[in-house]
């Protein structure tokens, strides 16, 4: 009797034959699918629309004068492109990761200045989503869904932003209330934060893991100092300060989740939250790429346009090459996090995938415009000052590196 070859390999391996496999069909490939479902082209498109329309126009004007996009925020919070994650159960659209993504890619392609900041508030919520309690949720989360409120999450400090087990920012319980006193540093949305998420020493003989407790602290508390909006080099729509907190007084109802747990809470939120910056990284890749190939057919150098010269044009393919890949690999951690599943490795891949792909698309798109790209009348050289930011906020690419090597010896190395 004639076996095929899988048959054969089967019988000699000891492998069950696929073939055998019970109501297996083929068209059951398509249920891993690249395609957006209506709903995903719906706000994919009001995202792309509210970009065109209302952040494109502004963008240099908030870059030129670091003035912060209120009434723009405002905006795309009427028609629901903030606080993205807020569950139903608390008044918001309660999307997954991968829906996000698609808004941030949009909303970073007209200005990831802007976008950082409207970010900054998925950023503060996300340990809230990771362990809230319901009152908790009412009170902060649901606040957001009523009124256009900023929010912003404070970990890193002046001595320690990668190191976050070395975190001077204490917190002492004194009869029924927690007092935080520490200095927090580059904190995105500080100023104009209705609420702020603090990470806090409440253990300094314990193990980085139990040694922190996550606080939501009012912004209205008695003893915070709001530092000046620091000059940066590139965001420049964002507002980036230093928050000191002073014997400032929270209630026990402010814990989140338990005492000791804030560590694993405030790294927590980069599963929901990362593959979210990655989004913006490949939104600014994005636009540099059309801006590059949109000159480069239009300038004329030696009879031919520039995009007609294979150095331009390739620089330009490496720019599809790297978004393309990027965009996959922030699909890839949003659907798994959507699906319940562990994300921090493919996070941690997009993100640092994504930012280096900003970075250098938004370089060599400046040396596509030659010296026009090193000028402001051009938009390329903003995306340059934009895209550095990428490598090194919510966790820089060292650090993405760190935690991605980690997880490639877990896997691998047995
Ligand atoms: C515009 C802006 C917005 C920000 N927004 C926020 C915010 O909203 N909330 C918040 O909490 N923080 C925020 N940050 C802080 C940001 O997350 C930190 O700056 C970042 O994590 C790096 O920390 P650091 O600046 O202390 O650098 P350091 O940790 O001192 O690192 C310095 C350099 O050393 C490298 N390095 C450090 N440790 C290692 C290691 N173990 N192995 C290899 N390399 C290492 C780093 O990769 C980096 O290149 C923001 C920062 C900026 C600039």
């Amino acid at each position: 009797m004639m076996h095929c070859i899988c048959d054969w390999r089967a019988f000699h391996s000891g492998f069950v034959s696929f073939k055998d496999r019970p109501g297996y069909h083929s068209k059951d490939a398509l249920n891993v699918s690249f395609g957006l479902n209506e709903d995903q082209i719906a706000i994919q498109e009001l995202a792309r629309k509210f970009t065109e329309d209302e952040i494109i126009p502004i963008a240099a004007h908030h870059d030129r004068t670091g003035e912060y996009p209120t009434e723009l925020i405002r905006k795309a919070w009427e028609v629901g492109l903030v606080n993205t994650h807020i569950p139903q159960a608390y008044g918001g659209l309660g999307l997954g990761v991968f829906d996000a993504s698609l808004v941030s890619e949009e909303l970073a392609y007209g200005c990831s200045g802007i976008q950082t900041a409207i970010e900054a508030n998925g950023l503060a919520e996300a340990p809230l989503l990771v362990a809230a309690n319901d009152f908790q949720k009412k009170k902060y989360l649901g606040r957001m869904t009523e009124e256009p409120l900023m929010a912003a999450y404070c970990v890193t400090e002046p001595g320690a932003g990668s190191d976050v087990a070395g975190l001077q920012t204490k917190a002492v319980k004194k009869g029924d209330k927690w007092v935080i006193n520490g200095q927090k540093m580059w904190i995105t949305n500080g100023g104009k934060a209705n609420w702020y998420f603090v990470l806090a020493k409440t253990d300094a003989n314990a193990k980085a893991g139990q040694a922190f407790t996550g606080f939501i602290v009012d912004g209205n508390s008695k003893g915070i100092i709001v530092g000046r909006k620091e000059q940066n080099m590139g965001q420049r729509a964002s507002d980036t300060r230093g928050i000191t907190f002073e014997d400032v007084e929270v209630p026990e109802e402010n814990v989140l989740g338990k005492v000791g747990q804030g560590f694993k809470i405030a790294m927590g939120a980069f599963d929901i939250t990362r593959p979210l910056v990655a989004a913006g990284a490949v939104g600014l890749a994005r636009r540099a790429m059309v801006e590059a190939t949109r000159y480069a057919v239009d300038r004329k150098t030696m009879g031919k346009a520039i995009i007609d010269h294979q150095a331009v044009n390739f620089m330009i393919a490496d720019m599809a090459i790297g978004i393309e890949a990027a965009r996959q690999m922030v699909w890839k951690a949003g659907w798994l996090k959507d699906n319940g599943h562990r994300n921090t490795w493919e996070a941690s891949i997009a993100k640092a995938l994504a930012s280096d792909v900003a970075v250098k698309s938004a370089c060599d798109a400046v040396q596509v415009f030659g010296g026009a790209g090193f000028n402001t009348e051009y938009p390329v050289e903003k995306l340059y000052r934009d895209s550095k930011i990428f490598q090194i906020y919510e966790g820089t690419s060292q650090v993405q590196r760190l935690i991605i090597g980690k997880g490639v010896v877990d896997r691998f190395a047995k």
